[in-house]
């Protein structure tokens, strides 16, 4: 039997597709999908396998100091237990095996482990086949010449494997130890995520220490045969136009100038004609780039792109070439697009041209083309719209390097008026070219009327604006990673996936990303006590290493010796510092927390967390000051930049999924509460006949408003009532429950009102619409990713509550563990006890695996504080 393992079961579906034409045959080992045709067997591993890690004798944070980290031995262990056991017995089984891994460093170190687990098992001759794309002419080309693995490219990536391991492992422990930060809330460190960090730290720097000056600037509207063009006042500055005026006496004085002109003078016109050159062929920034104009996250743009790749539609989609390679041969791509009603005009106004010549980039690498559509065209419904719209951007992208440049015609004016200088520009549009098939970049023209030097034209509408110079922006998501390109930190594989680790480690929010307290706090520890790693210098350092073992100038041993001595030297300086460096992460962790003034003492108002696990709002004078107001039950807070005028406190974002909402300032939601008065609408069905308990609308001091009954807390019968909008109570009855009929009315948008009806009814239709029976009821998943996750053995949507979604996320193609988490939260509650999340263990390599171990204490650093919330009542839920 002839073995063939590739990186992913999707790509193991297609490629056994292709080379049997579509005879395979598939069963499952161990869970795995394992094809079968003739006397070939292929089998589809999750990206790594096997990761690398200490021994077991290192897993305790407490007993192991985290200097002894930097030399303990490395072991690789399975970290998809149910792949490495059937690559086992499959491999027993096998008279040769073929390597049909990813075609890229990634890839052949993936391919290598898969030859280390055959090797235990048997002597059979391993091969290694590598293509950039998946289909029938690329695959059936490779494997008719089978290749050897390269094991010097292969331990290059190993030995970032280990560098990351050790450096993001005993750094790690060492924060979080010093901070007393351990269980989920450990603070991580890592090779890329560090100087990752410190670019937006850096970033955020600027701004705060940016100083705004005031200018000002003057416009005038000119009218030339009753058409009406805006210009701007500008001056010469030093032989230099400037249109900003830094003095305010100067502005007044142009203003009141241009209000006494009459009439303005043209007196220069002048035409040119500019090329706008098509865009190079797509490497993944520019695509992550581009797919994040139409809206896409950088990670999701990824997962589609793989998607788009792994069913044969598109080349690899990681890569940073962006010169075609030689064997592309335009045209005849052009000419599968030619029959297809989507892209078929287009293709043949392509191939009318007299010449076809693609761009071409800076960047020229061997190992992948720039990222291009294949020539297998998918039919529209066979994606769903995403991804459609994703693929459309590849073709197009494809098309536009192919077309011809567009011409402009730039029109600028200046005119005098009273002694002020005043100009407009215009554009248009001459020949389209690359913008008829590439609709993405701007083709927008600003219209000027025909004038000619000499001609006068009315002045009116002078109009003088003060403004501010600006700081620097925030980075987004697709310019960090632009960035994060230049600096050569991480891979193009895995840039996205670190900004998604920011994230969840607590360092960064919103979007664009913010860095909290406690990133500034590492990112200065970091700098000052351990400073290789947030500097580029070591980044270099190790890309150089890494591309001299590939190329067998060294070995993997000189590279992580060196790497390992280094690092000792960092925790010499560390050592000294342990307590500083300790009490000024506390400090920022607090700080992230901190919301504004105590009204009853000098401390601060913290968000604190209950032992019962909710959140709440405390005083940092506790135990002396008892201050609290409560937060809402649903989410985890966010501590906005927002400040309430009247107490001083930020404003509360509670994050739940697609459920976040702004509960604003904590102190306001309590006083409307207590200045709304109990609305009692009928009698209570628990115990109004006994006890005569009446229920009425209440709102409560978290914000959350219910109806409840009057004889609470004697008797807690409750009804869930939307957060927002005005409440009115019909006179219509429900006949049944005797309850009036309310009406919710939104303050936007009030024509069409929420008629919720009778409160006891619309809680029993709200109890059976959360009720999610199938998978496609679930928000976000359609039939083909219902069909992934079945056969990813995901049958019903209760058995989400057992995956772990960054594993999950790595077994199934175009799903991240976000999206994954996100429809497990829209999973009916389960009443009793919470499921952990339980640590998430970096195993997922294909990420920088960076610090890769987990705490083995679940200590907090919060002091235990009973929340005496009030509304933490059953059905509170909204
Ligand atoms: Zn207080
Ligand atoms: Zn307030
Ligand atoms: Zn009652
Ligand atoms: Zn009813």
């Amino acid at each position: 039997m002839e073995l063939i393992i590739t990186e992913k079961n999707n790509a193991a579906r297609r490629i056994a597709e292709i080379l049997s034409d579509g005879a395979a045959t598939t069963t499952q080992r161990n869970g795995v999908n394992v094809y079968e045709w003739g006397t070939k067997t292929c089998v589809g591993l999750s990206g790594h396998v096997v990761g690398v890690d200490f021994p077991e004798e290192y897993s305790d944070w407490r007993d192991v100091e985290p200097v002894e980290l930097i030399d303990a031995d490395i072991v690789k262990s399975p970290t998809q237990e149910n792949i490495v056991r059937t690559l086992r017995q499959l491999a027993r089984e096998a008279d040769e095996a073929v390597i049909a891994t990813d075609y890229d460093r990634e890839g052949e170190l993936i391919g290598k482990e898969a030859y280390e687990l055959i090797r235990e098992e048997t002597d059979a001759p391993v091969k290694r086949v590598r293509f950039s794309s998946i289909t029938e002419r690329e695959v059936k080309n490779a494997f008719a010449e089978p290749d050897d693995i390269d094991f010097d490219l292969a331990a290059a990536g190993e030995a970032r494997q280990i560098i990351d391991l050790v450096w993001g492992a005993a750094l790690t422990r060492f924060l979080s130890l010093s901070a007393r930060q351990l269980g989920e809330d450990f603070i991580s460190v890592g090779r890329v995520q560090s100087p990752t960090l410190k670019l937006i730290v850096d970033r955020e720097r600027e701004i705060q220490a940016f100083d705004p000056d005031d200018y000002w600037e003057v416009f005038a509207d000119l009218t030339k045969d009753g058409e009406t063009f805006e210009a701007q006042y500008f001056y010469d500055d030093d032989g230099s136009e400037a249109e900003r005026v830094w003095d305010e006496g100067d502005a007044d004085d142009a203003y009141d100038r241009l209000r006494e002109a009459t009439s303005a003078e043209v007196t220069s016109v002048r035409r040119r004609t500019r090329t706008d050159n098509p865009p190079a062929p797509f490497n993944t920034t520019a695509f992550i780039s581009a797919a994040g104009s139409l809206g896409y996250s950088a990670q999701r743009a990824m997962s589609i792109a793989e998607e788009l790749y792994t069913t044969g539609y598109i080349t690899y989609p990681r890569t940073d070439n962006t010169v075609y390679p030689e064997d592309l041969d335009p045209e005849e791509l052009l000419d599968e697009f030619t029959m297809t009603h989507e892209f078929g005009d287009d293709a043949e106004s392509l191939l009318e041209l007299d010449e076809i010549d693609p761009t071409e980039g800076d960047d020229e690498t061997t190992d992948h083309p720039p990222i291009h559509p294949t020539g297998a065209v998918p039919d529209r419904d066979e994606l769903d719209e995403d991804e459609w719209e994703v693929y459309e951007l590849v073709v197009r992208r494809f098309f536009a390097t192919v077309a011809e440049p567009a011409t402009w015609e730039h029109l600028r004016v200046v005119a005098e008026a009273n002694d002020c200088q005043l100009k407009a520009t215009g554009k248009r549009l001459l020949e389209a070219g690359y913008h008829d098939v590439y609709p993405y970049s701007s083709a927008s023209e600003s219209f000027l009327p025909p004038v000619e030097e000499g001609d006068a034209l009315d002045v009116t509408d002078v109009e003088l604006e003060a403004k501010q110079t600006q700081p620097p922006r925030r980075y987004g998501q697709s310019r960090l990673i632009q960035r994060m390109e230049d600096l050569g930190l991480g891979t193009k594989a895995t840039r996205h996936n670190t900004i998604e680790k920011l994230y969840d480690r607590g360092y960064i929010e919103d979007d664009p990303p913010r860095p909290t307290a406690l990133a500034e706090a590492v990112v200065e520890a970091a700098e000052e006590y351990a400073d290789p790693v947030v500097s580029d210098d070591m980044t270099a350092q190790l890309e150089a290493d890494m591309s001299a073992i590939a190329n067998g100038e060294a070995t993997l041993d000189d590279v992580t010796q060196e790497s390992r001595e280094m690092l000792e030297r960092v925790f010499e300086e560390l050592r000294e510092s342990r307590e500083a460096i300790g009490d000024h992460l506390q400090e920022s962790l607090k700080a992230d927390r901190r919301l504004g003034p105590c009204p009853e003492s000098d401390h601060d108002l913290l968000v604190r967390q209950s032992r019962q696990g909710s959140y709440f709002v405390g005083c940092d004078g506790y135990p002396d000051c008892q201050y609290t107001l409560p937060l809402p039950s649903t989410g985890e807070p966010l501590v906005l930049e927002e400040t309430c005028e009247e107490h001083g406190l930020n404003h509360v974002k509670m994050l739940a999924g697609r459920d976040t909402f702004v509960h604003g300032c904590p102190q306001c939601a309590a006083d409307e509460a207590d200045d709304t008065e109990d609305e009692v609408i009928g009698r209570c069905p628990e115990c109004g006949d006994d006890e005569g308990g009446e229920l009425a609308i209440k709102q409560l001091r978290s914000g959350s408003r219910l109806v409840g009954c009057t004889r609470y807390p004697d008797c807690d019968y409750s009804l869930p009532l939307p957060r927002r909008g005005d409440i009115e109570i019909t006179d219509e009855y429900c006949d049944e429950h005797h309850l009036p009929e309310l009406v919710v009315h939104s303050g936007e948008d009030d024509d069409d009102p929420w008629e919720l009806g009778c409160p006891i009814c619309n809680y029993r239709e709200y109890r059976a619409r959360q009720a999610v029976d199938d998978l496609e009821d679930l928000d976000g998943v359609g039939p083909a990713t219902a069909e992934r996750l079945e056969t990813a053995g995901v049958e019903e949507p209760a058995d989400l509550r057992e995956v772990d979604p960054d594993v999950l996320a790595t077994e199934i193609q175009g799903v991240s563990a976000s999206q994954i988490r996100d429809w497990i939260s829209q999973l009916p509650e389960v009443d009793a006890g919470d499921d952990d999340e339980g640590p998430d263990g970096d195993s997922d390599a294909e990420t920088d695996a960076e610090g890769g171990d987990e705490p083995t204490e679940e200590g907090t650093i919060l002091d235990d504080i009973q929340a005496e919330v009030e509304g933490a009542r059953a059905g509170e839920s909204d």
